[in-house]
């Protein structure tokens, strides 16, 4: 039942031809001698047309004489009537025209079936393209007869078609000789016609072999000395014609074809080698094809005698030495076979480059199937699912092969295999990079914080995938596993993970079919997560929960290797729309790496323990220390010395107690410096920017600079990511900054005392990202010491600045510089107004290259972007402290305003509302921080539609409060509240914030 299944299905071919070459190649010995020692006779075959190549008229008639209802036999009849001198042989010999035959030949048949004849139609039908099409058994023995050199001819009575050319709808390049009757003036079977011919291909009658379908023309044929093969039907002649000419006719090796001129190699060397590698008894001839699928070791196949071998060999020319290492597929391949893994039997491995030239080695062939088509077309939902078993159950076996026993133990390196693999492919990026592709980036930067901790050393394929398996053509075995190019040692579940691309690929993707939209469960076909639990269930392994991180990192690896391919196709003639093509698909590839990356991201976010997220306990803040002082300062508490030396990086820590020790102890550090310099020094810094002399920098201002950096609270917002080594900052997380940060929101003046304000903070994280060495000479670290401020100038009086691309500033170059033309308000630090007039700009001043702006947004998407929200979170606790201060003391109507129930509703309120808010942003931090920024752009968008109005409405609680005191300058509030305000704008509107909220969320939707 299976077996015939498999037959019927066209795409199964292979199990046909995989018969029928068993068929004819394990023949005795000595009937293929036989065949061969007649073979050297023959130069030429030569080929009838109708019939041989092409339908005969005769059967074409039988047909038609019945959908035209006209007595069977009538226009064979006709066309043999008259014999020499009847119309359709004169026809033949181009003696009459078109228009006289048919007319001659519809009185002949009219008169014959005594009804009138319509002769014009069998006309048009048997010269029509649909019938008169080759027949391709033929046309594949032609292309096999001259890859062998012998001279391929037609020999045709054939006609002339109204428009005055012959009708000879074959391609000519196939023949080396063309003999058309009506050309020559002299039919078949008259002697000239064949002698003609064989003139013209230069040989003797005994040379050539004939076929026709008619007896009369081959036996004159005969009568001349030529071999003669009479034609009853296409494909039996075709197999006939084998026998006479001692070669195979069919390509009946599955995947391969005639060797390609640029990867031939010398056959009488190879040959020799063979004949004396297979013993002296190994007589016939070398015949050689090649395979056709994209290995990069060229692959050929090989029959000599009754041997079937596979040679895999290294490309020519120059090669990395670890590429294309054929001795490593060797060893493998030998070492696993005696491990029971399913592999073809490897014979020899010839380092001598002088017999091919380039070190090979040789396999026995293992005939079968390869199903090319992940989704198995043809086959049955049960087939299917036994096929993705047997694959399944072939890696666990590869994956428990006992290295050392099987002496692969120095096979690779052991251990850290992961992030050695995510090295060697981001260099690998990086040679072949031909443009920023975002999504690389962030993986560049993602994929070595997020190597997997525990991983098992055992052989890895490397490559494995199911057109990388060859199956028994009748059951669901794998016979081979092929292509042993990339193994090594390393973590197995790299090769699960690869054996699950096609899962998440379309269909139509251009080199890997793929099965995203396919319905797997109506197919039969087990889903990736069914694939990999499968595995689990064979090796006995527990769940893999980071499944996702496997993916990421094999679709980043195949992004790599499409950019590699795709610079090599630009150094070749690919055209553009083929560049554009291959541009598409690294950047599809790429965009699937992060989606799997995010995936993680969440996982290990959701995967926090919830001990954690409860750990922030503010009870404390209700303790008599909490109370503000006098000032209205925030007391922030003094933390129970819980010594968490080691919390990890990256994790969600929602209270400042939950930081690792250093981390605590900067906070700390932090928090008293504020209540020992900064809130003393309010109001004298308020004064100042009061006075005139508000352009000057403030002495007091620079001096707490001075005091801060001494006592390193310095550069504290560049983030852990960018900065790993923390050469410019202090190294922390976002979560870890988002804390210290709040602590720096809740006095207007600590940002710039700490060197953290915007917008500096923002322009030193570019530079460092995008920065050449010399721009951050004379850029960053000026910055970075905090002794130059820069400025952030997008707005323009003249448009909606809140959409960026209204924005009318021109940038030119000219002669060698860059000249910008503009208007520009509310430019920060002072929020002037500038008019930009033919400004001049030296070019090595633009960073990272024209038009690359959007790359810059988008690489820093977030952190310089939420300081604003994690700041407004202090300056609300703040708002609330001093509130909560004032409704104690000031007394309205006989008692304190605290007992007021709507100042108490107030008071909840704001709190209620201040920790929603920080919840929200501390979980955008920690997903920028696991999952990167584009990961937690929604979180982002939330937190700066949340924060300012939130802000402004605990702030304005807190002014209410107090009375008319909260507008004036003897409190923060005031400025404060103007603060919350711009903000709802200032970083972008709240209502595009709620856009983007919205559109992300609809985007979710099922
Ligand atoms: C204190 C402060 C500091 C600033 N700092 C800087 C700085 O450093 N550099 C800089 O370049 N600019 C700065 N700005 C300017 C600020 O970025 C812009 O005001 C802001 O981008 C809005 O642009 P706009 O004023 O042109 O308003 P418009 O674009 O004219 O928009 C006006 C209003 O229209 C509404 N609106 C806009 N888009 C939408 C929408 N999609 N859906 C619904 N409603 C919408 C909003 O209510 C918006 O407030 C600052 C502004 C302030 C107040």
């Amino acid at each position: 039942m299976y077996t015939r299944r498999l037959f019927q299905s066209s795409h199964h071919q292979w199990a046909w031809r995989a018969a029928f070459w068993k068929h004819i190649w394990c023949r005795p010995q000595g009937a293929h001698r036989r065949t061969h020692s007649r073979s050297s006779n023959y130069r030429a075959v030569i080929f009838d047309m109708g019939g041989v190549l092409i339908p005969s008229p005769g059967r074409v008639a039988t047909e038609w004489e019945v959908q035209n209802h006209v007595p069977s036999g009538t226009i064979l009849k006709a066309l043999i009537a008259g014999g020499e001198n009847g119309p359709w042989m004169k026809f033949m010999r181009g003696a009459i025209t078109v228009e006289d035959f048919l007319q001659e030949f519809r009185r002949l048949c009219s008169e014959m079936s005594k009804t009138s004849v319509p002769v014009d139609s069998f006309f048009s039908l048997l010269t029509c393209e649909q019938v008169a099409k080759p027949f391709p058994v033929m046309t594949e023995a032609i292309t096999q007869i001259r890859a062998k050199g012998l001279q391929t001819a037609v020999l045709s009575n054939n006609f002339y078609l109204p428009n005055g050319k012959s009708f000879l709808p074959l391609d000519r390049k196939q023949f080396d000789v063309v003999v058309e009757s009506c050309i020559e003036g002299v039919c078949k079977p008259d002697p000239r016609i064949y002698k003609l011919c064989l003139e013209r291909l230069g040989v003797q009658p005994s040379e050539s072999i004939f076929l026709d379908d008619l007896t009369p023309n081959l036996k004159a044929a005969a009568s001349l000395g030529i071999h003669i093969l009479k034609v009853n039907d296409p494909e039996t002649a075709v197999k006939e014609l084998e026998t006479l000419l001692g070669f195979a006719l069919r390509i009946v090796v599955p995947n391969t074809r005639p060797v390609r001129k640029t990867m031939e190699i010398p056959k009488d060397s190879l040959e020799k080698y063979l004949k004396d590698m297979l013993g002296s008894q190994t007589t016939g001839p070398l015949e050689l094809f090649q395979f056709d699928h994209g290995q990069s070791n060229p692959t050929y196949y090989i029959r000599l005698a009754n041997h079937q071998l596979v040679l895999r060999k290294k490309p020519p020319g120059k090669l990395l030495p670890s590429a294309h290492a054929v001795e490593r597929e060797f060893r493998i391949m030998k070492a696993l076979a005696n491990a029971g893994v399913p592999v073809p039997k490897v014979l020899d491995l010839c380092e001598d480059s002088s017999i091919i030239g380039t070190p090979f080695y040789l396999m026995e062939y293992c005939p079968g199937l390869i199903y090319k088509d992940p989704s198995l077309p043809g086959l049955e939902p049960s087939q299917r699912q036994a096929i993705y078993t047997a694959m399944n159950s072939v890696l666990c076996k590869i994956h428990s092969v006992d290295i050392k026993a099987v002496g692969l133990e120095n096979y690779g390196k052991q251990g850290d295999y992961i992030s050695r693999q995510v090295q060697t492919w981001i260099k690998q990026y990086r040679a072949s990079e031909t443009s920023t592709n975002p999504a690389m980036e962030r993986l560049i930067e993602w994929l070595p914080l997020h190597i997997p901790e525990e991983q098992k050393t055992t052989v890895v394929h490397g490559d494995f995938r199911l057109d990388n398996l060859i199956f028994h053509p009748e059951k669901t075995e794998v016979l081979a596993v092929l292509d042993w190019e990339l193994s090594t040692l390393g973590d197995p579940l790299v090769d699960v993970a690869f054996s699950c691309l096609a899962h998440y690929l379309p269909s139509d993707f251009p080199i890997l079919r793929g099965l995203s939209d396919c319905d797997l469960t109506q197919l039969g076909i087990p889903t990736a997560e069914e694939y990999f639990r499968m595995y689990c269930l064979h090796m006995g392994l527990p769940p893999i929960e980071n499944w996702n991180f496997y993916m990421a990192f094999s679709f980043f690896r195949v992004a790599a290797i499409l950019q590699g391919v795709y610079k090599r196709s630009l150094t070749g003639q690919a055209s553009s729309a083929t560049a554009k093509q291959s541009g598409k698909v690294i950047e599809f590839t790429s965009n699937l790496a992060w989606d799997f990356a995010v995936k993680e991201g969440f996982r290990i976010f959701k995967k926090m323990p919830a001990t954690k997220l409860l750990k922030r306990s503010y009870h404390t803040w209700a303790s008599p220390q909490c109370l503000l002082n006098a000032t209205g300062m925030r007391s922030y508490i003094s933390f129970p010395d819980t010594s968490r030396a080691n919390a990890s990086k990256g994790a969600l820590v929602i209270s400042p107690e939950g930081l690792s020790q250093p981390v605590r102890e900067q906070y700390c550090r932090l928090k008293r410096f504020m209540e020992q310099h900064v809130y003393p020094a309010e109001w004298e810094l308020q004064r100042h920017q009061a006075s005139v002399k508000r352009w000057t920098p403030s002495p007091l201002l620079e001096d707490l600079k001075e005091k801060a950096k001494a006592e390193g609270l310095w550069n504290l917002f560049l983030p852990l990511e960018i900065d790993p080594e923390k050469k410019y900052g202090a190294g922390l997380t976002n979560v870890e900054y988002a804390h210290l940060c709040e602590l720096m929101g809740m006095s207007p003046y600590a940002p710039e005392i700490f060197n953290c304000s915007a917008p500096d903070t923002g322009n030193m994280e570019l530079l460092v990202r995008y920065g050449t060495e010399e721009q951050k000479a004379r850029w960053l670290m000026p910055l970075l010491e905090g002794k130059t401020r820069s400025c952030f100038a997008m707005t323009e009086p003249q448009v909606a600045s809140s959409d960026a691309t209204n924005i009318e500033s021109s940038i030119r170059e000219e002669n060698g510089l860059y000249v910008i033309n503009g208007h520009k308000w509310w430019i920060s630090g002072g929020h002037g107004e500038v008019l930009f007039d033919h400004v001049r700009v030296p070019k090595e001043n633009m960073v990272l290259g024209p038009g690359r702006g959007f790359e810059i947004a988008q690489g820093r998407l977030g952190p310089g972007r939420i300081h604003h929200c994690m700041r407004l979170i202090g300056c609300s606790e703040r708002a609330l402290a001093l509130m909560k201060a004032r409704v104690k003391s000031r007394v309205a109507f006989g008692k304190p305003l605290v007992e007021q129930g709507t100042l108490l509703a107030d008071i909840a309120q704001s709190r209620v509302e201040i920790e929603q808010a920080r919840l929200l942003v501390l979980k955008a931090a920690h997903l920028m921080d696991v999952a990167g920024n584009k990961a937690a752009a929604l979180d982002i968008a939330m937190i700066k539609m949340v924060a300012p109005s939130m802000a402004y409405r605990v702030i304005d609680r807190a002014i209410q409060a107090f009375g008319a005191a909260g507008l004036s300058s003897d409190y923060p509030l005031a400025q404060f509240s103007a603060g919350a305000r711009a903000l709802r704008f200032a970083d972008g509107p709240d209502e595009v914030h709620r856009a983007a909220v919205a559109k992300m969320e609809l985007k979710h939707c099922p």
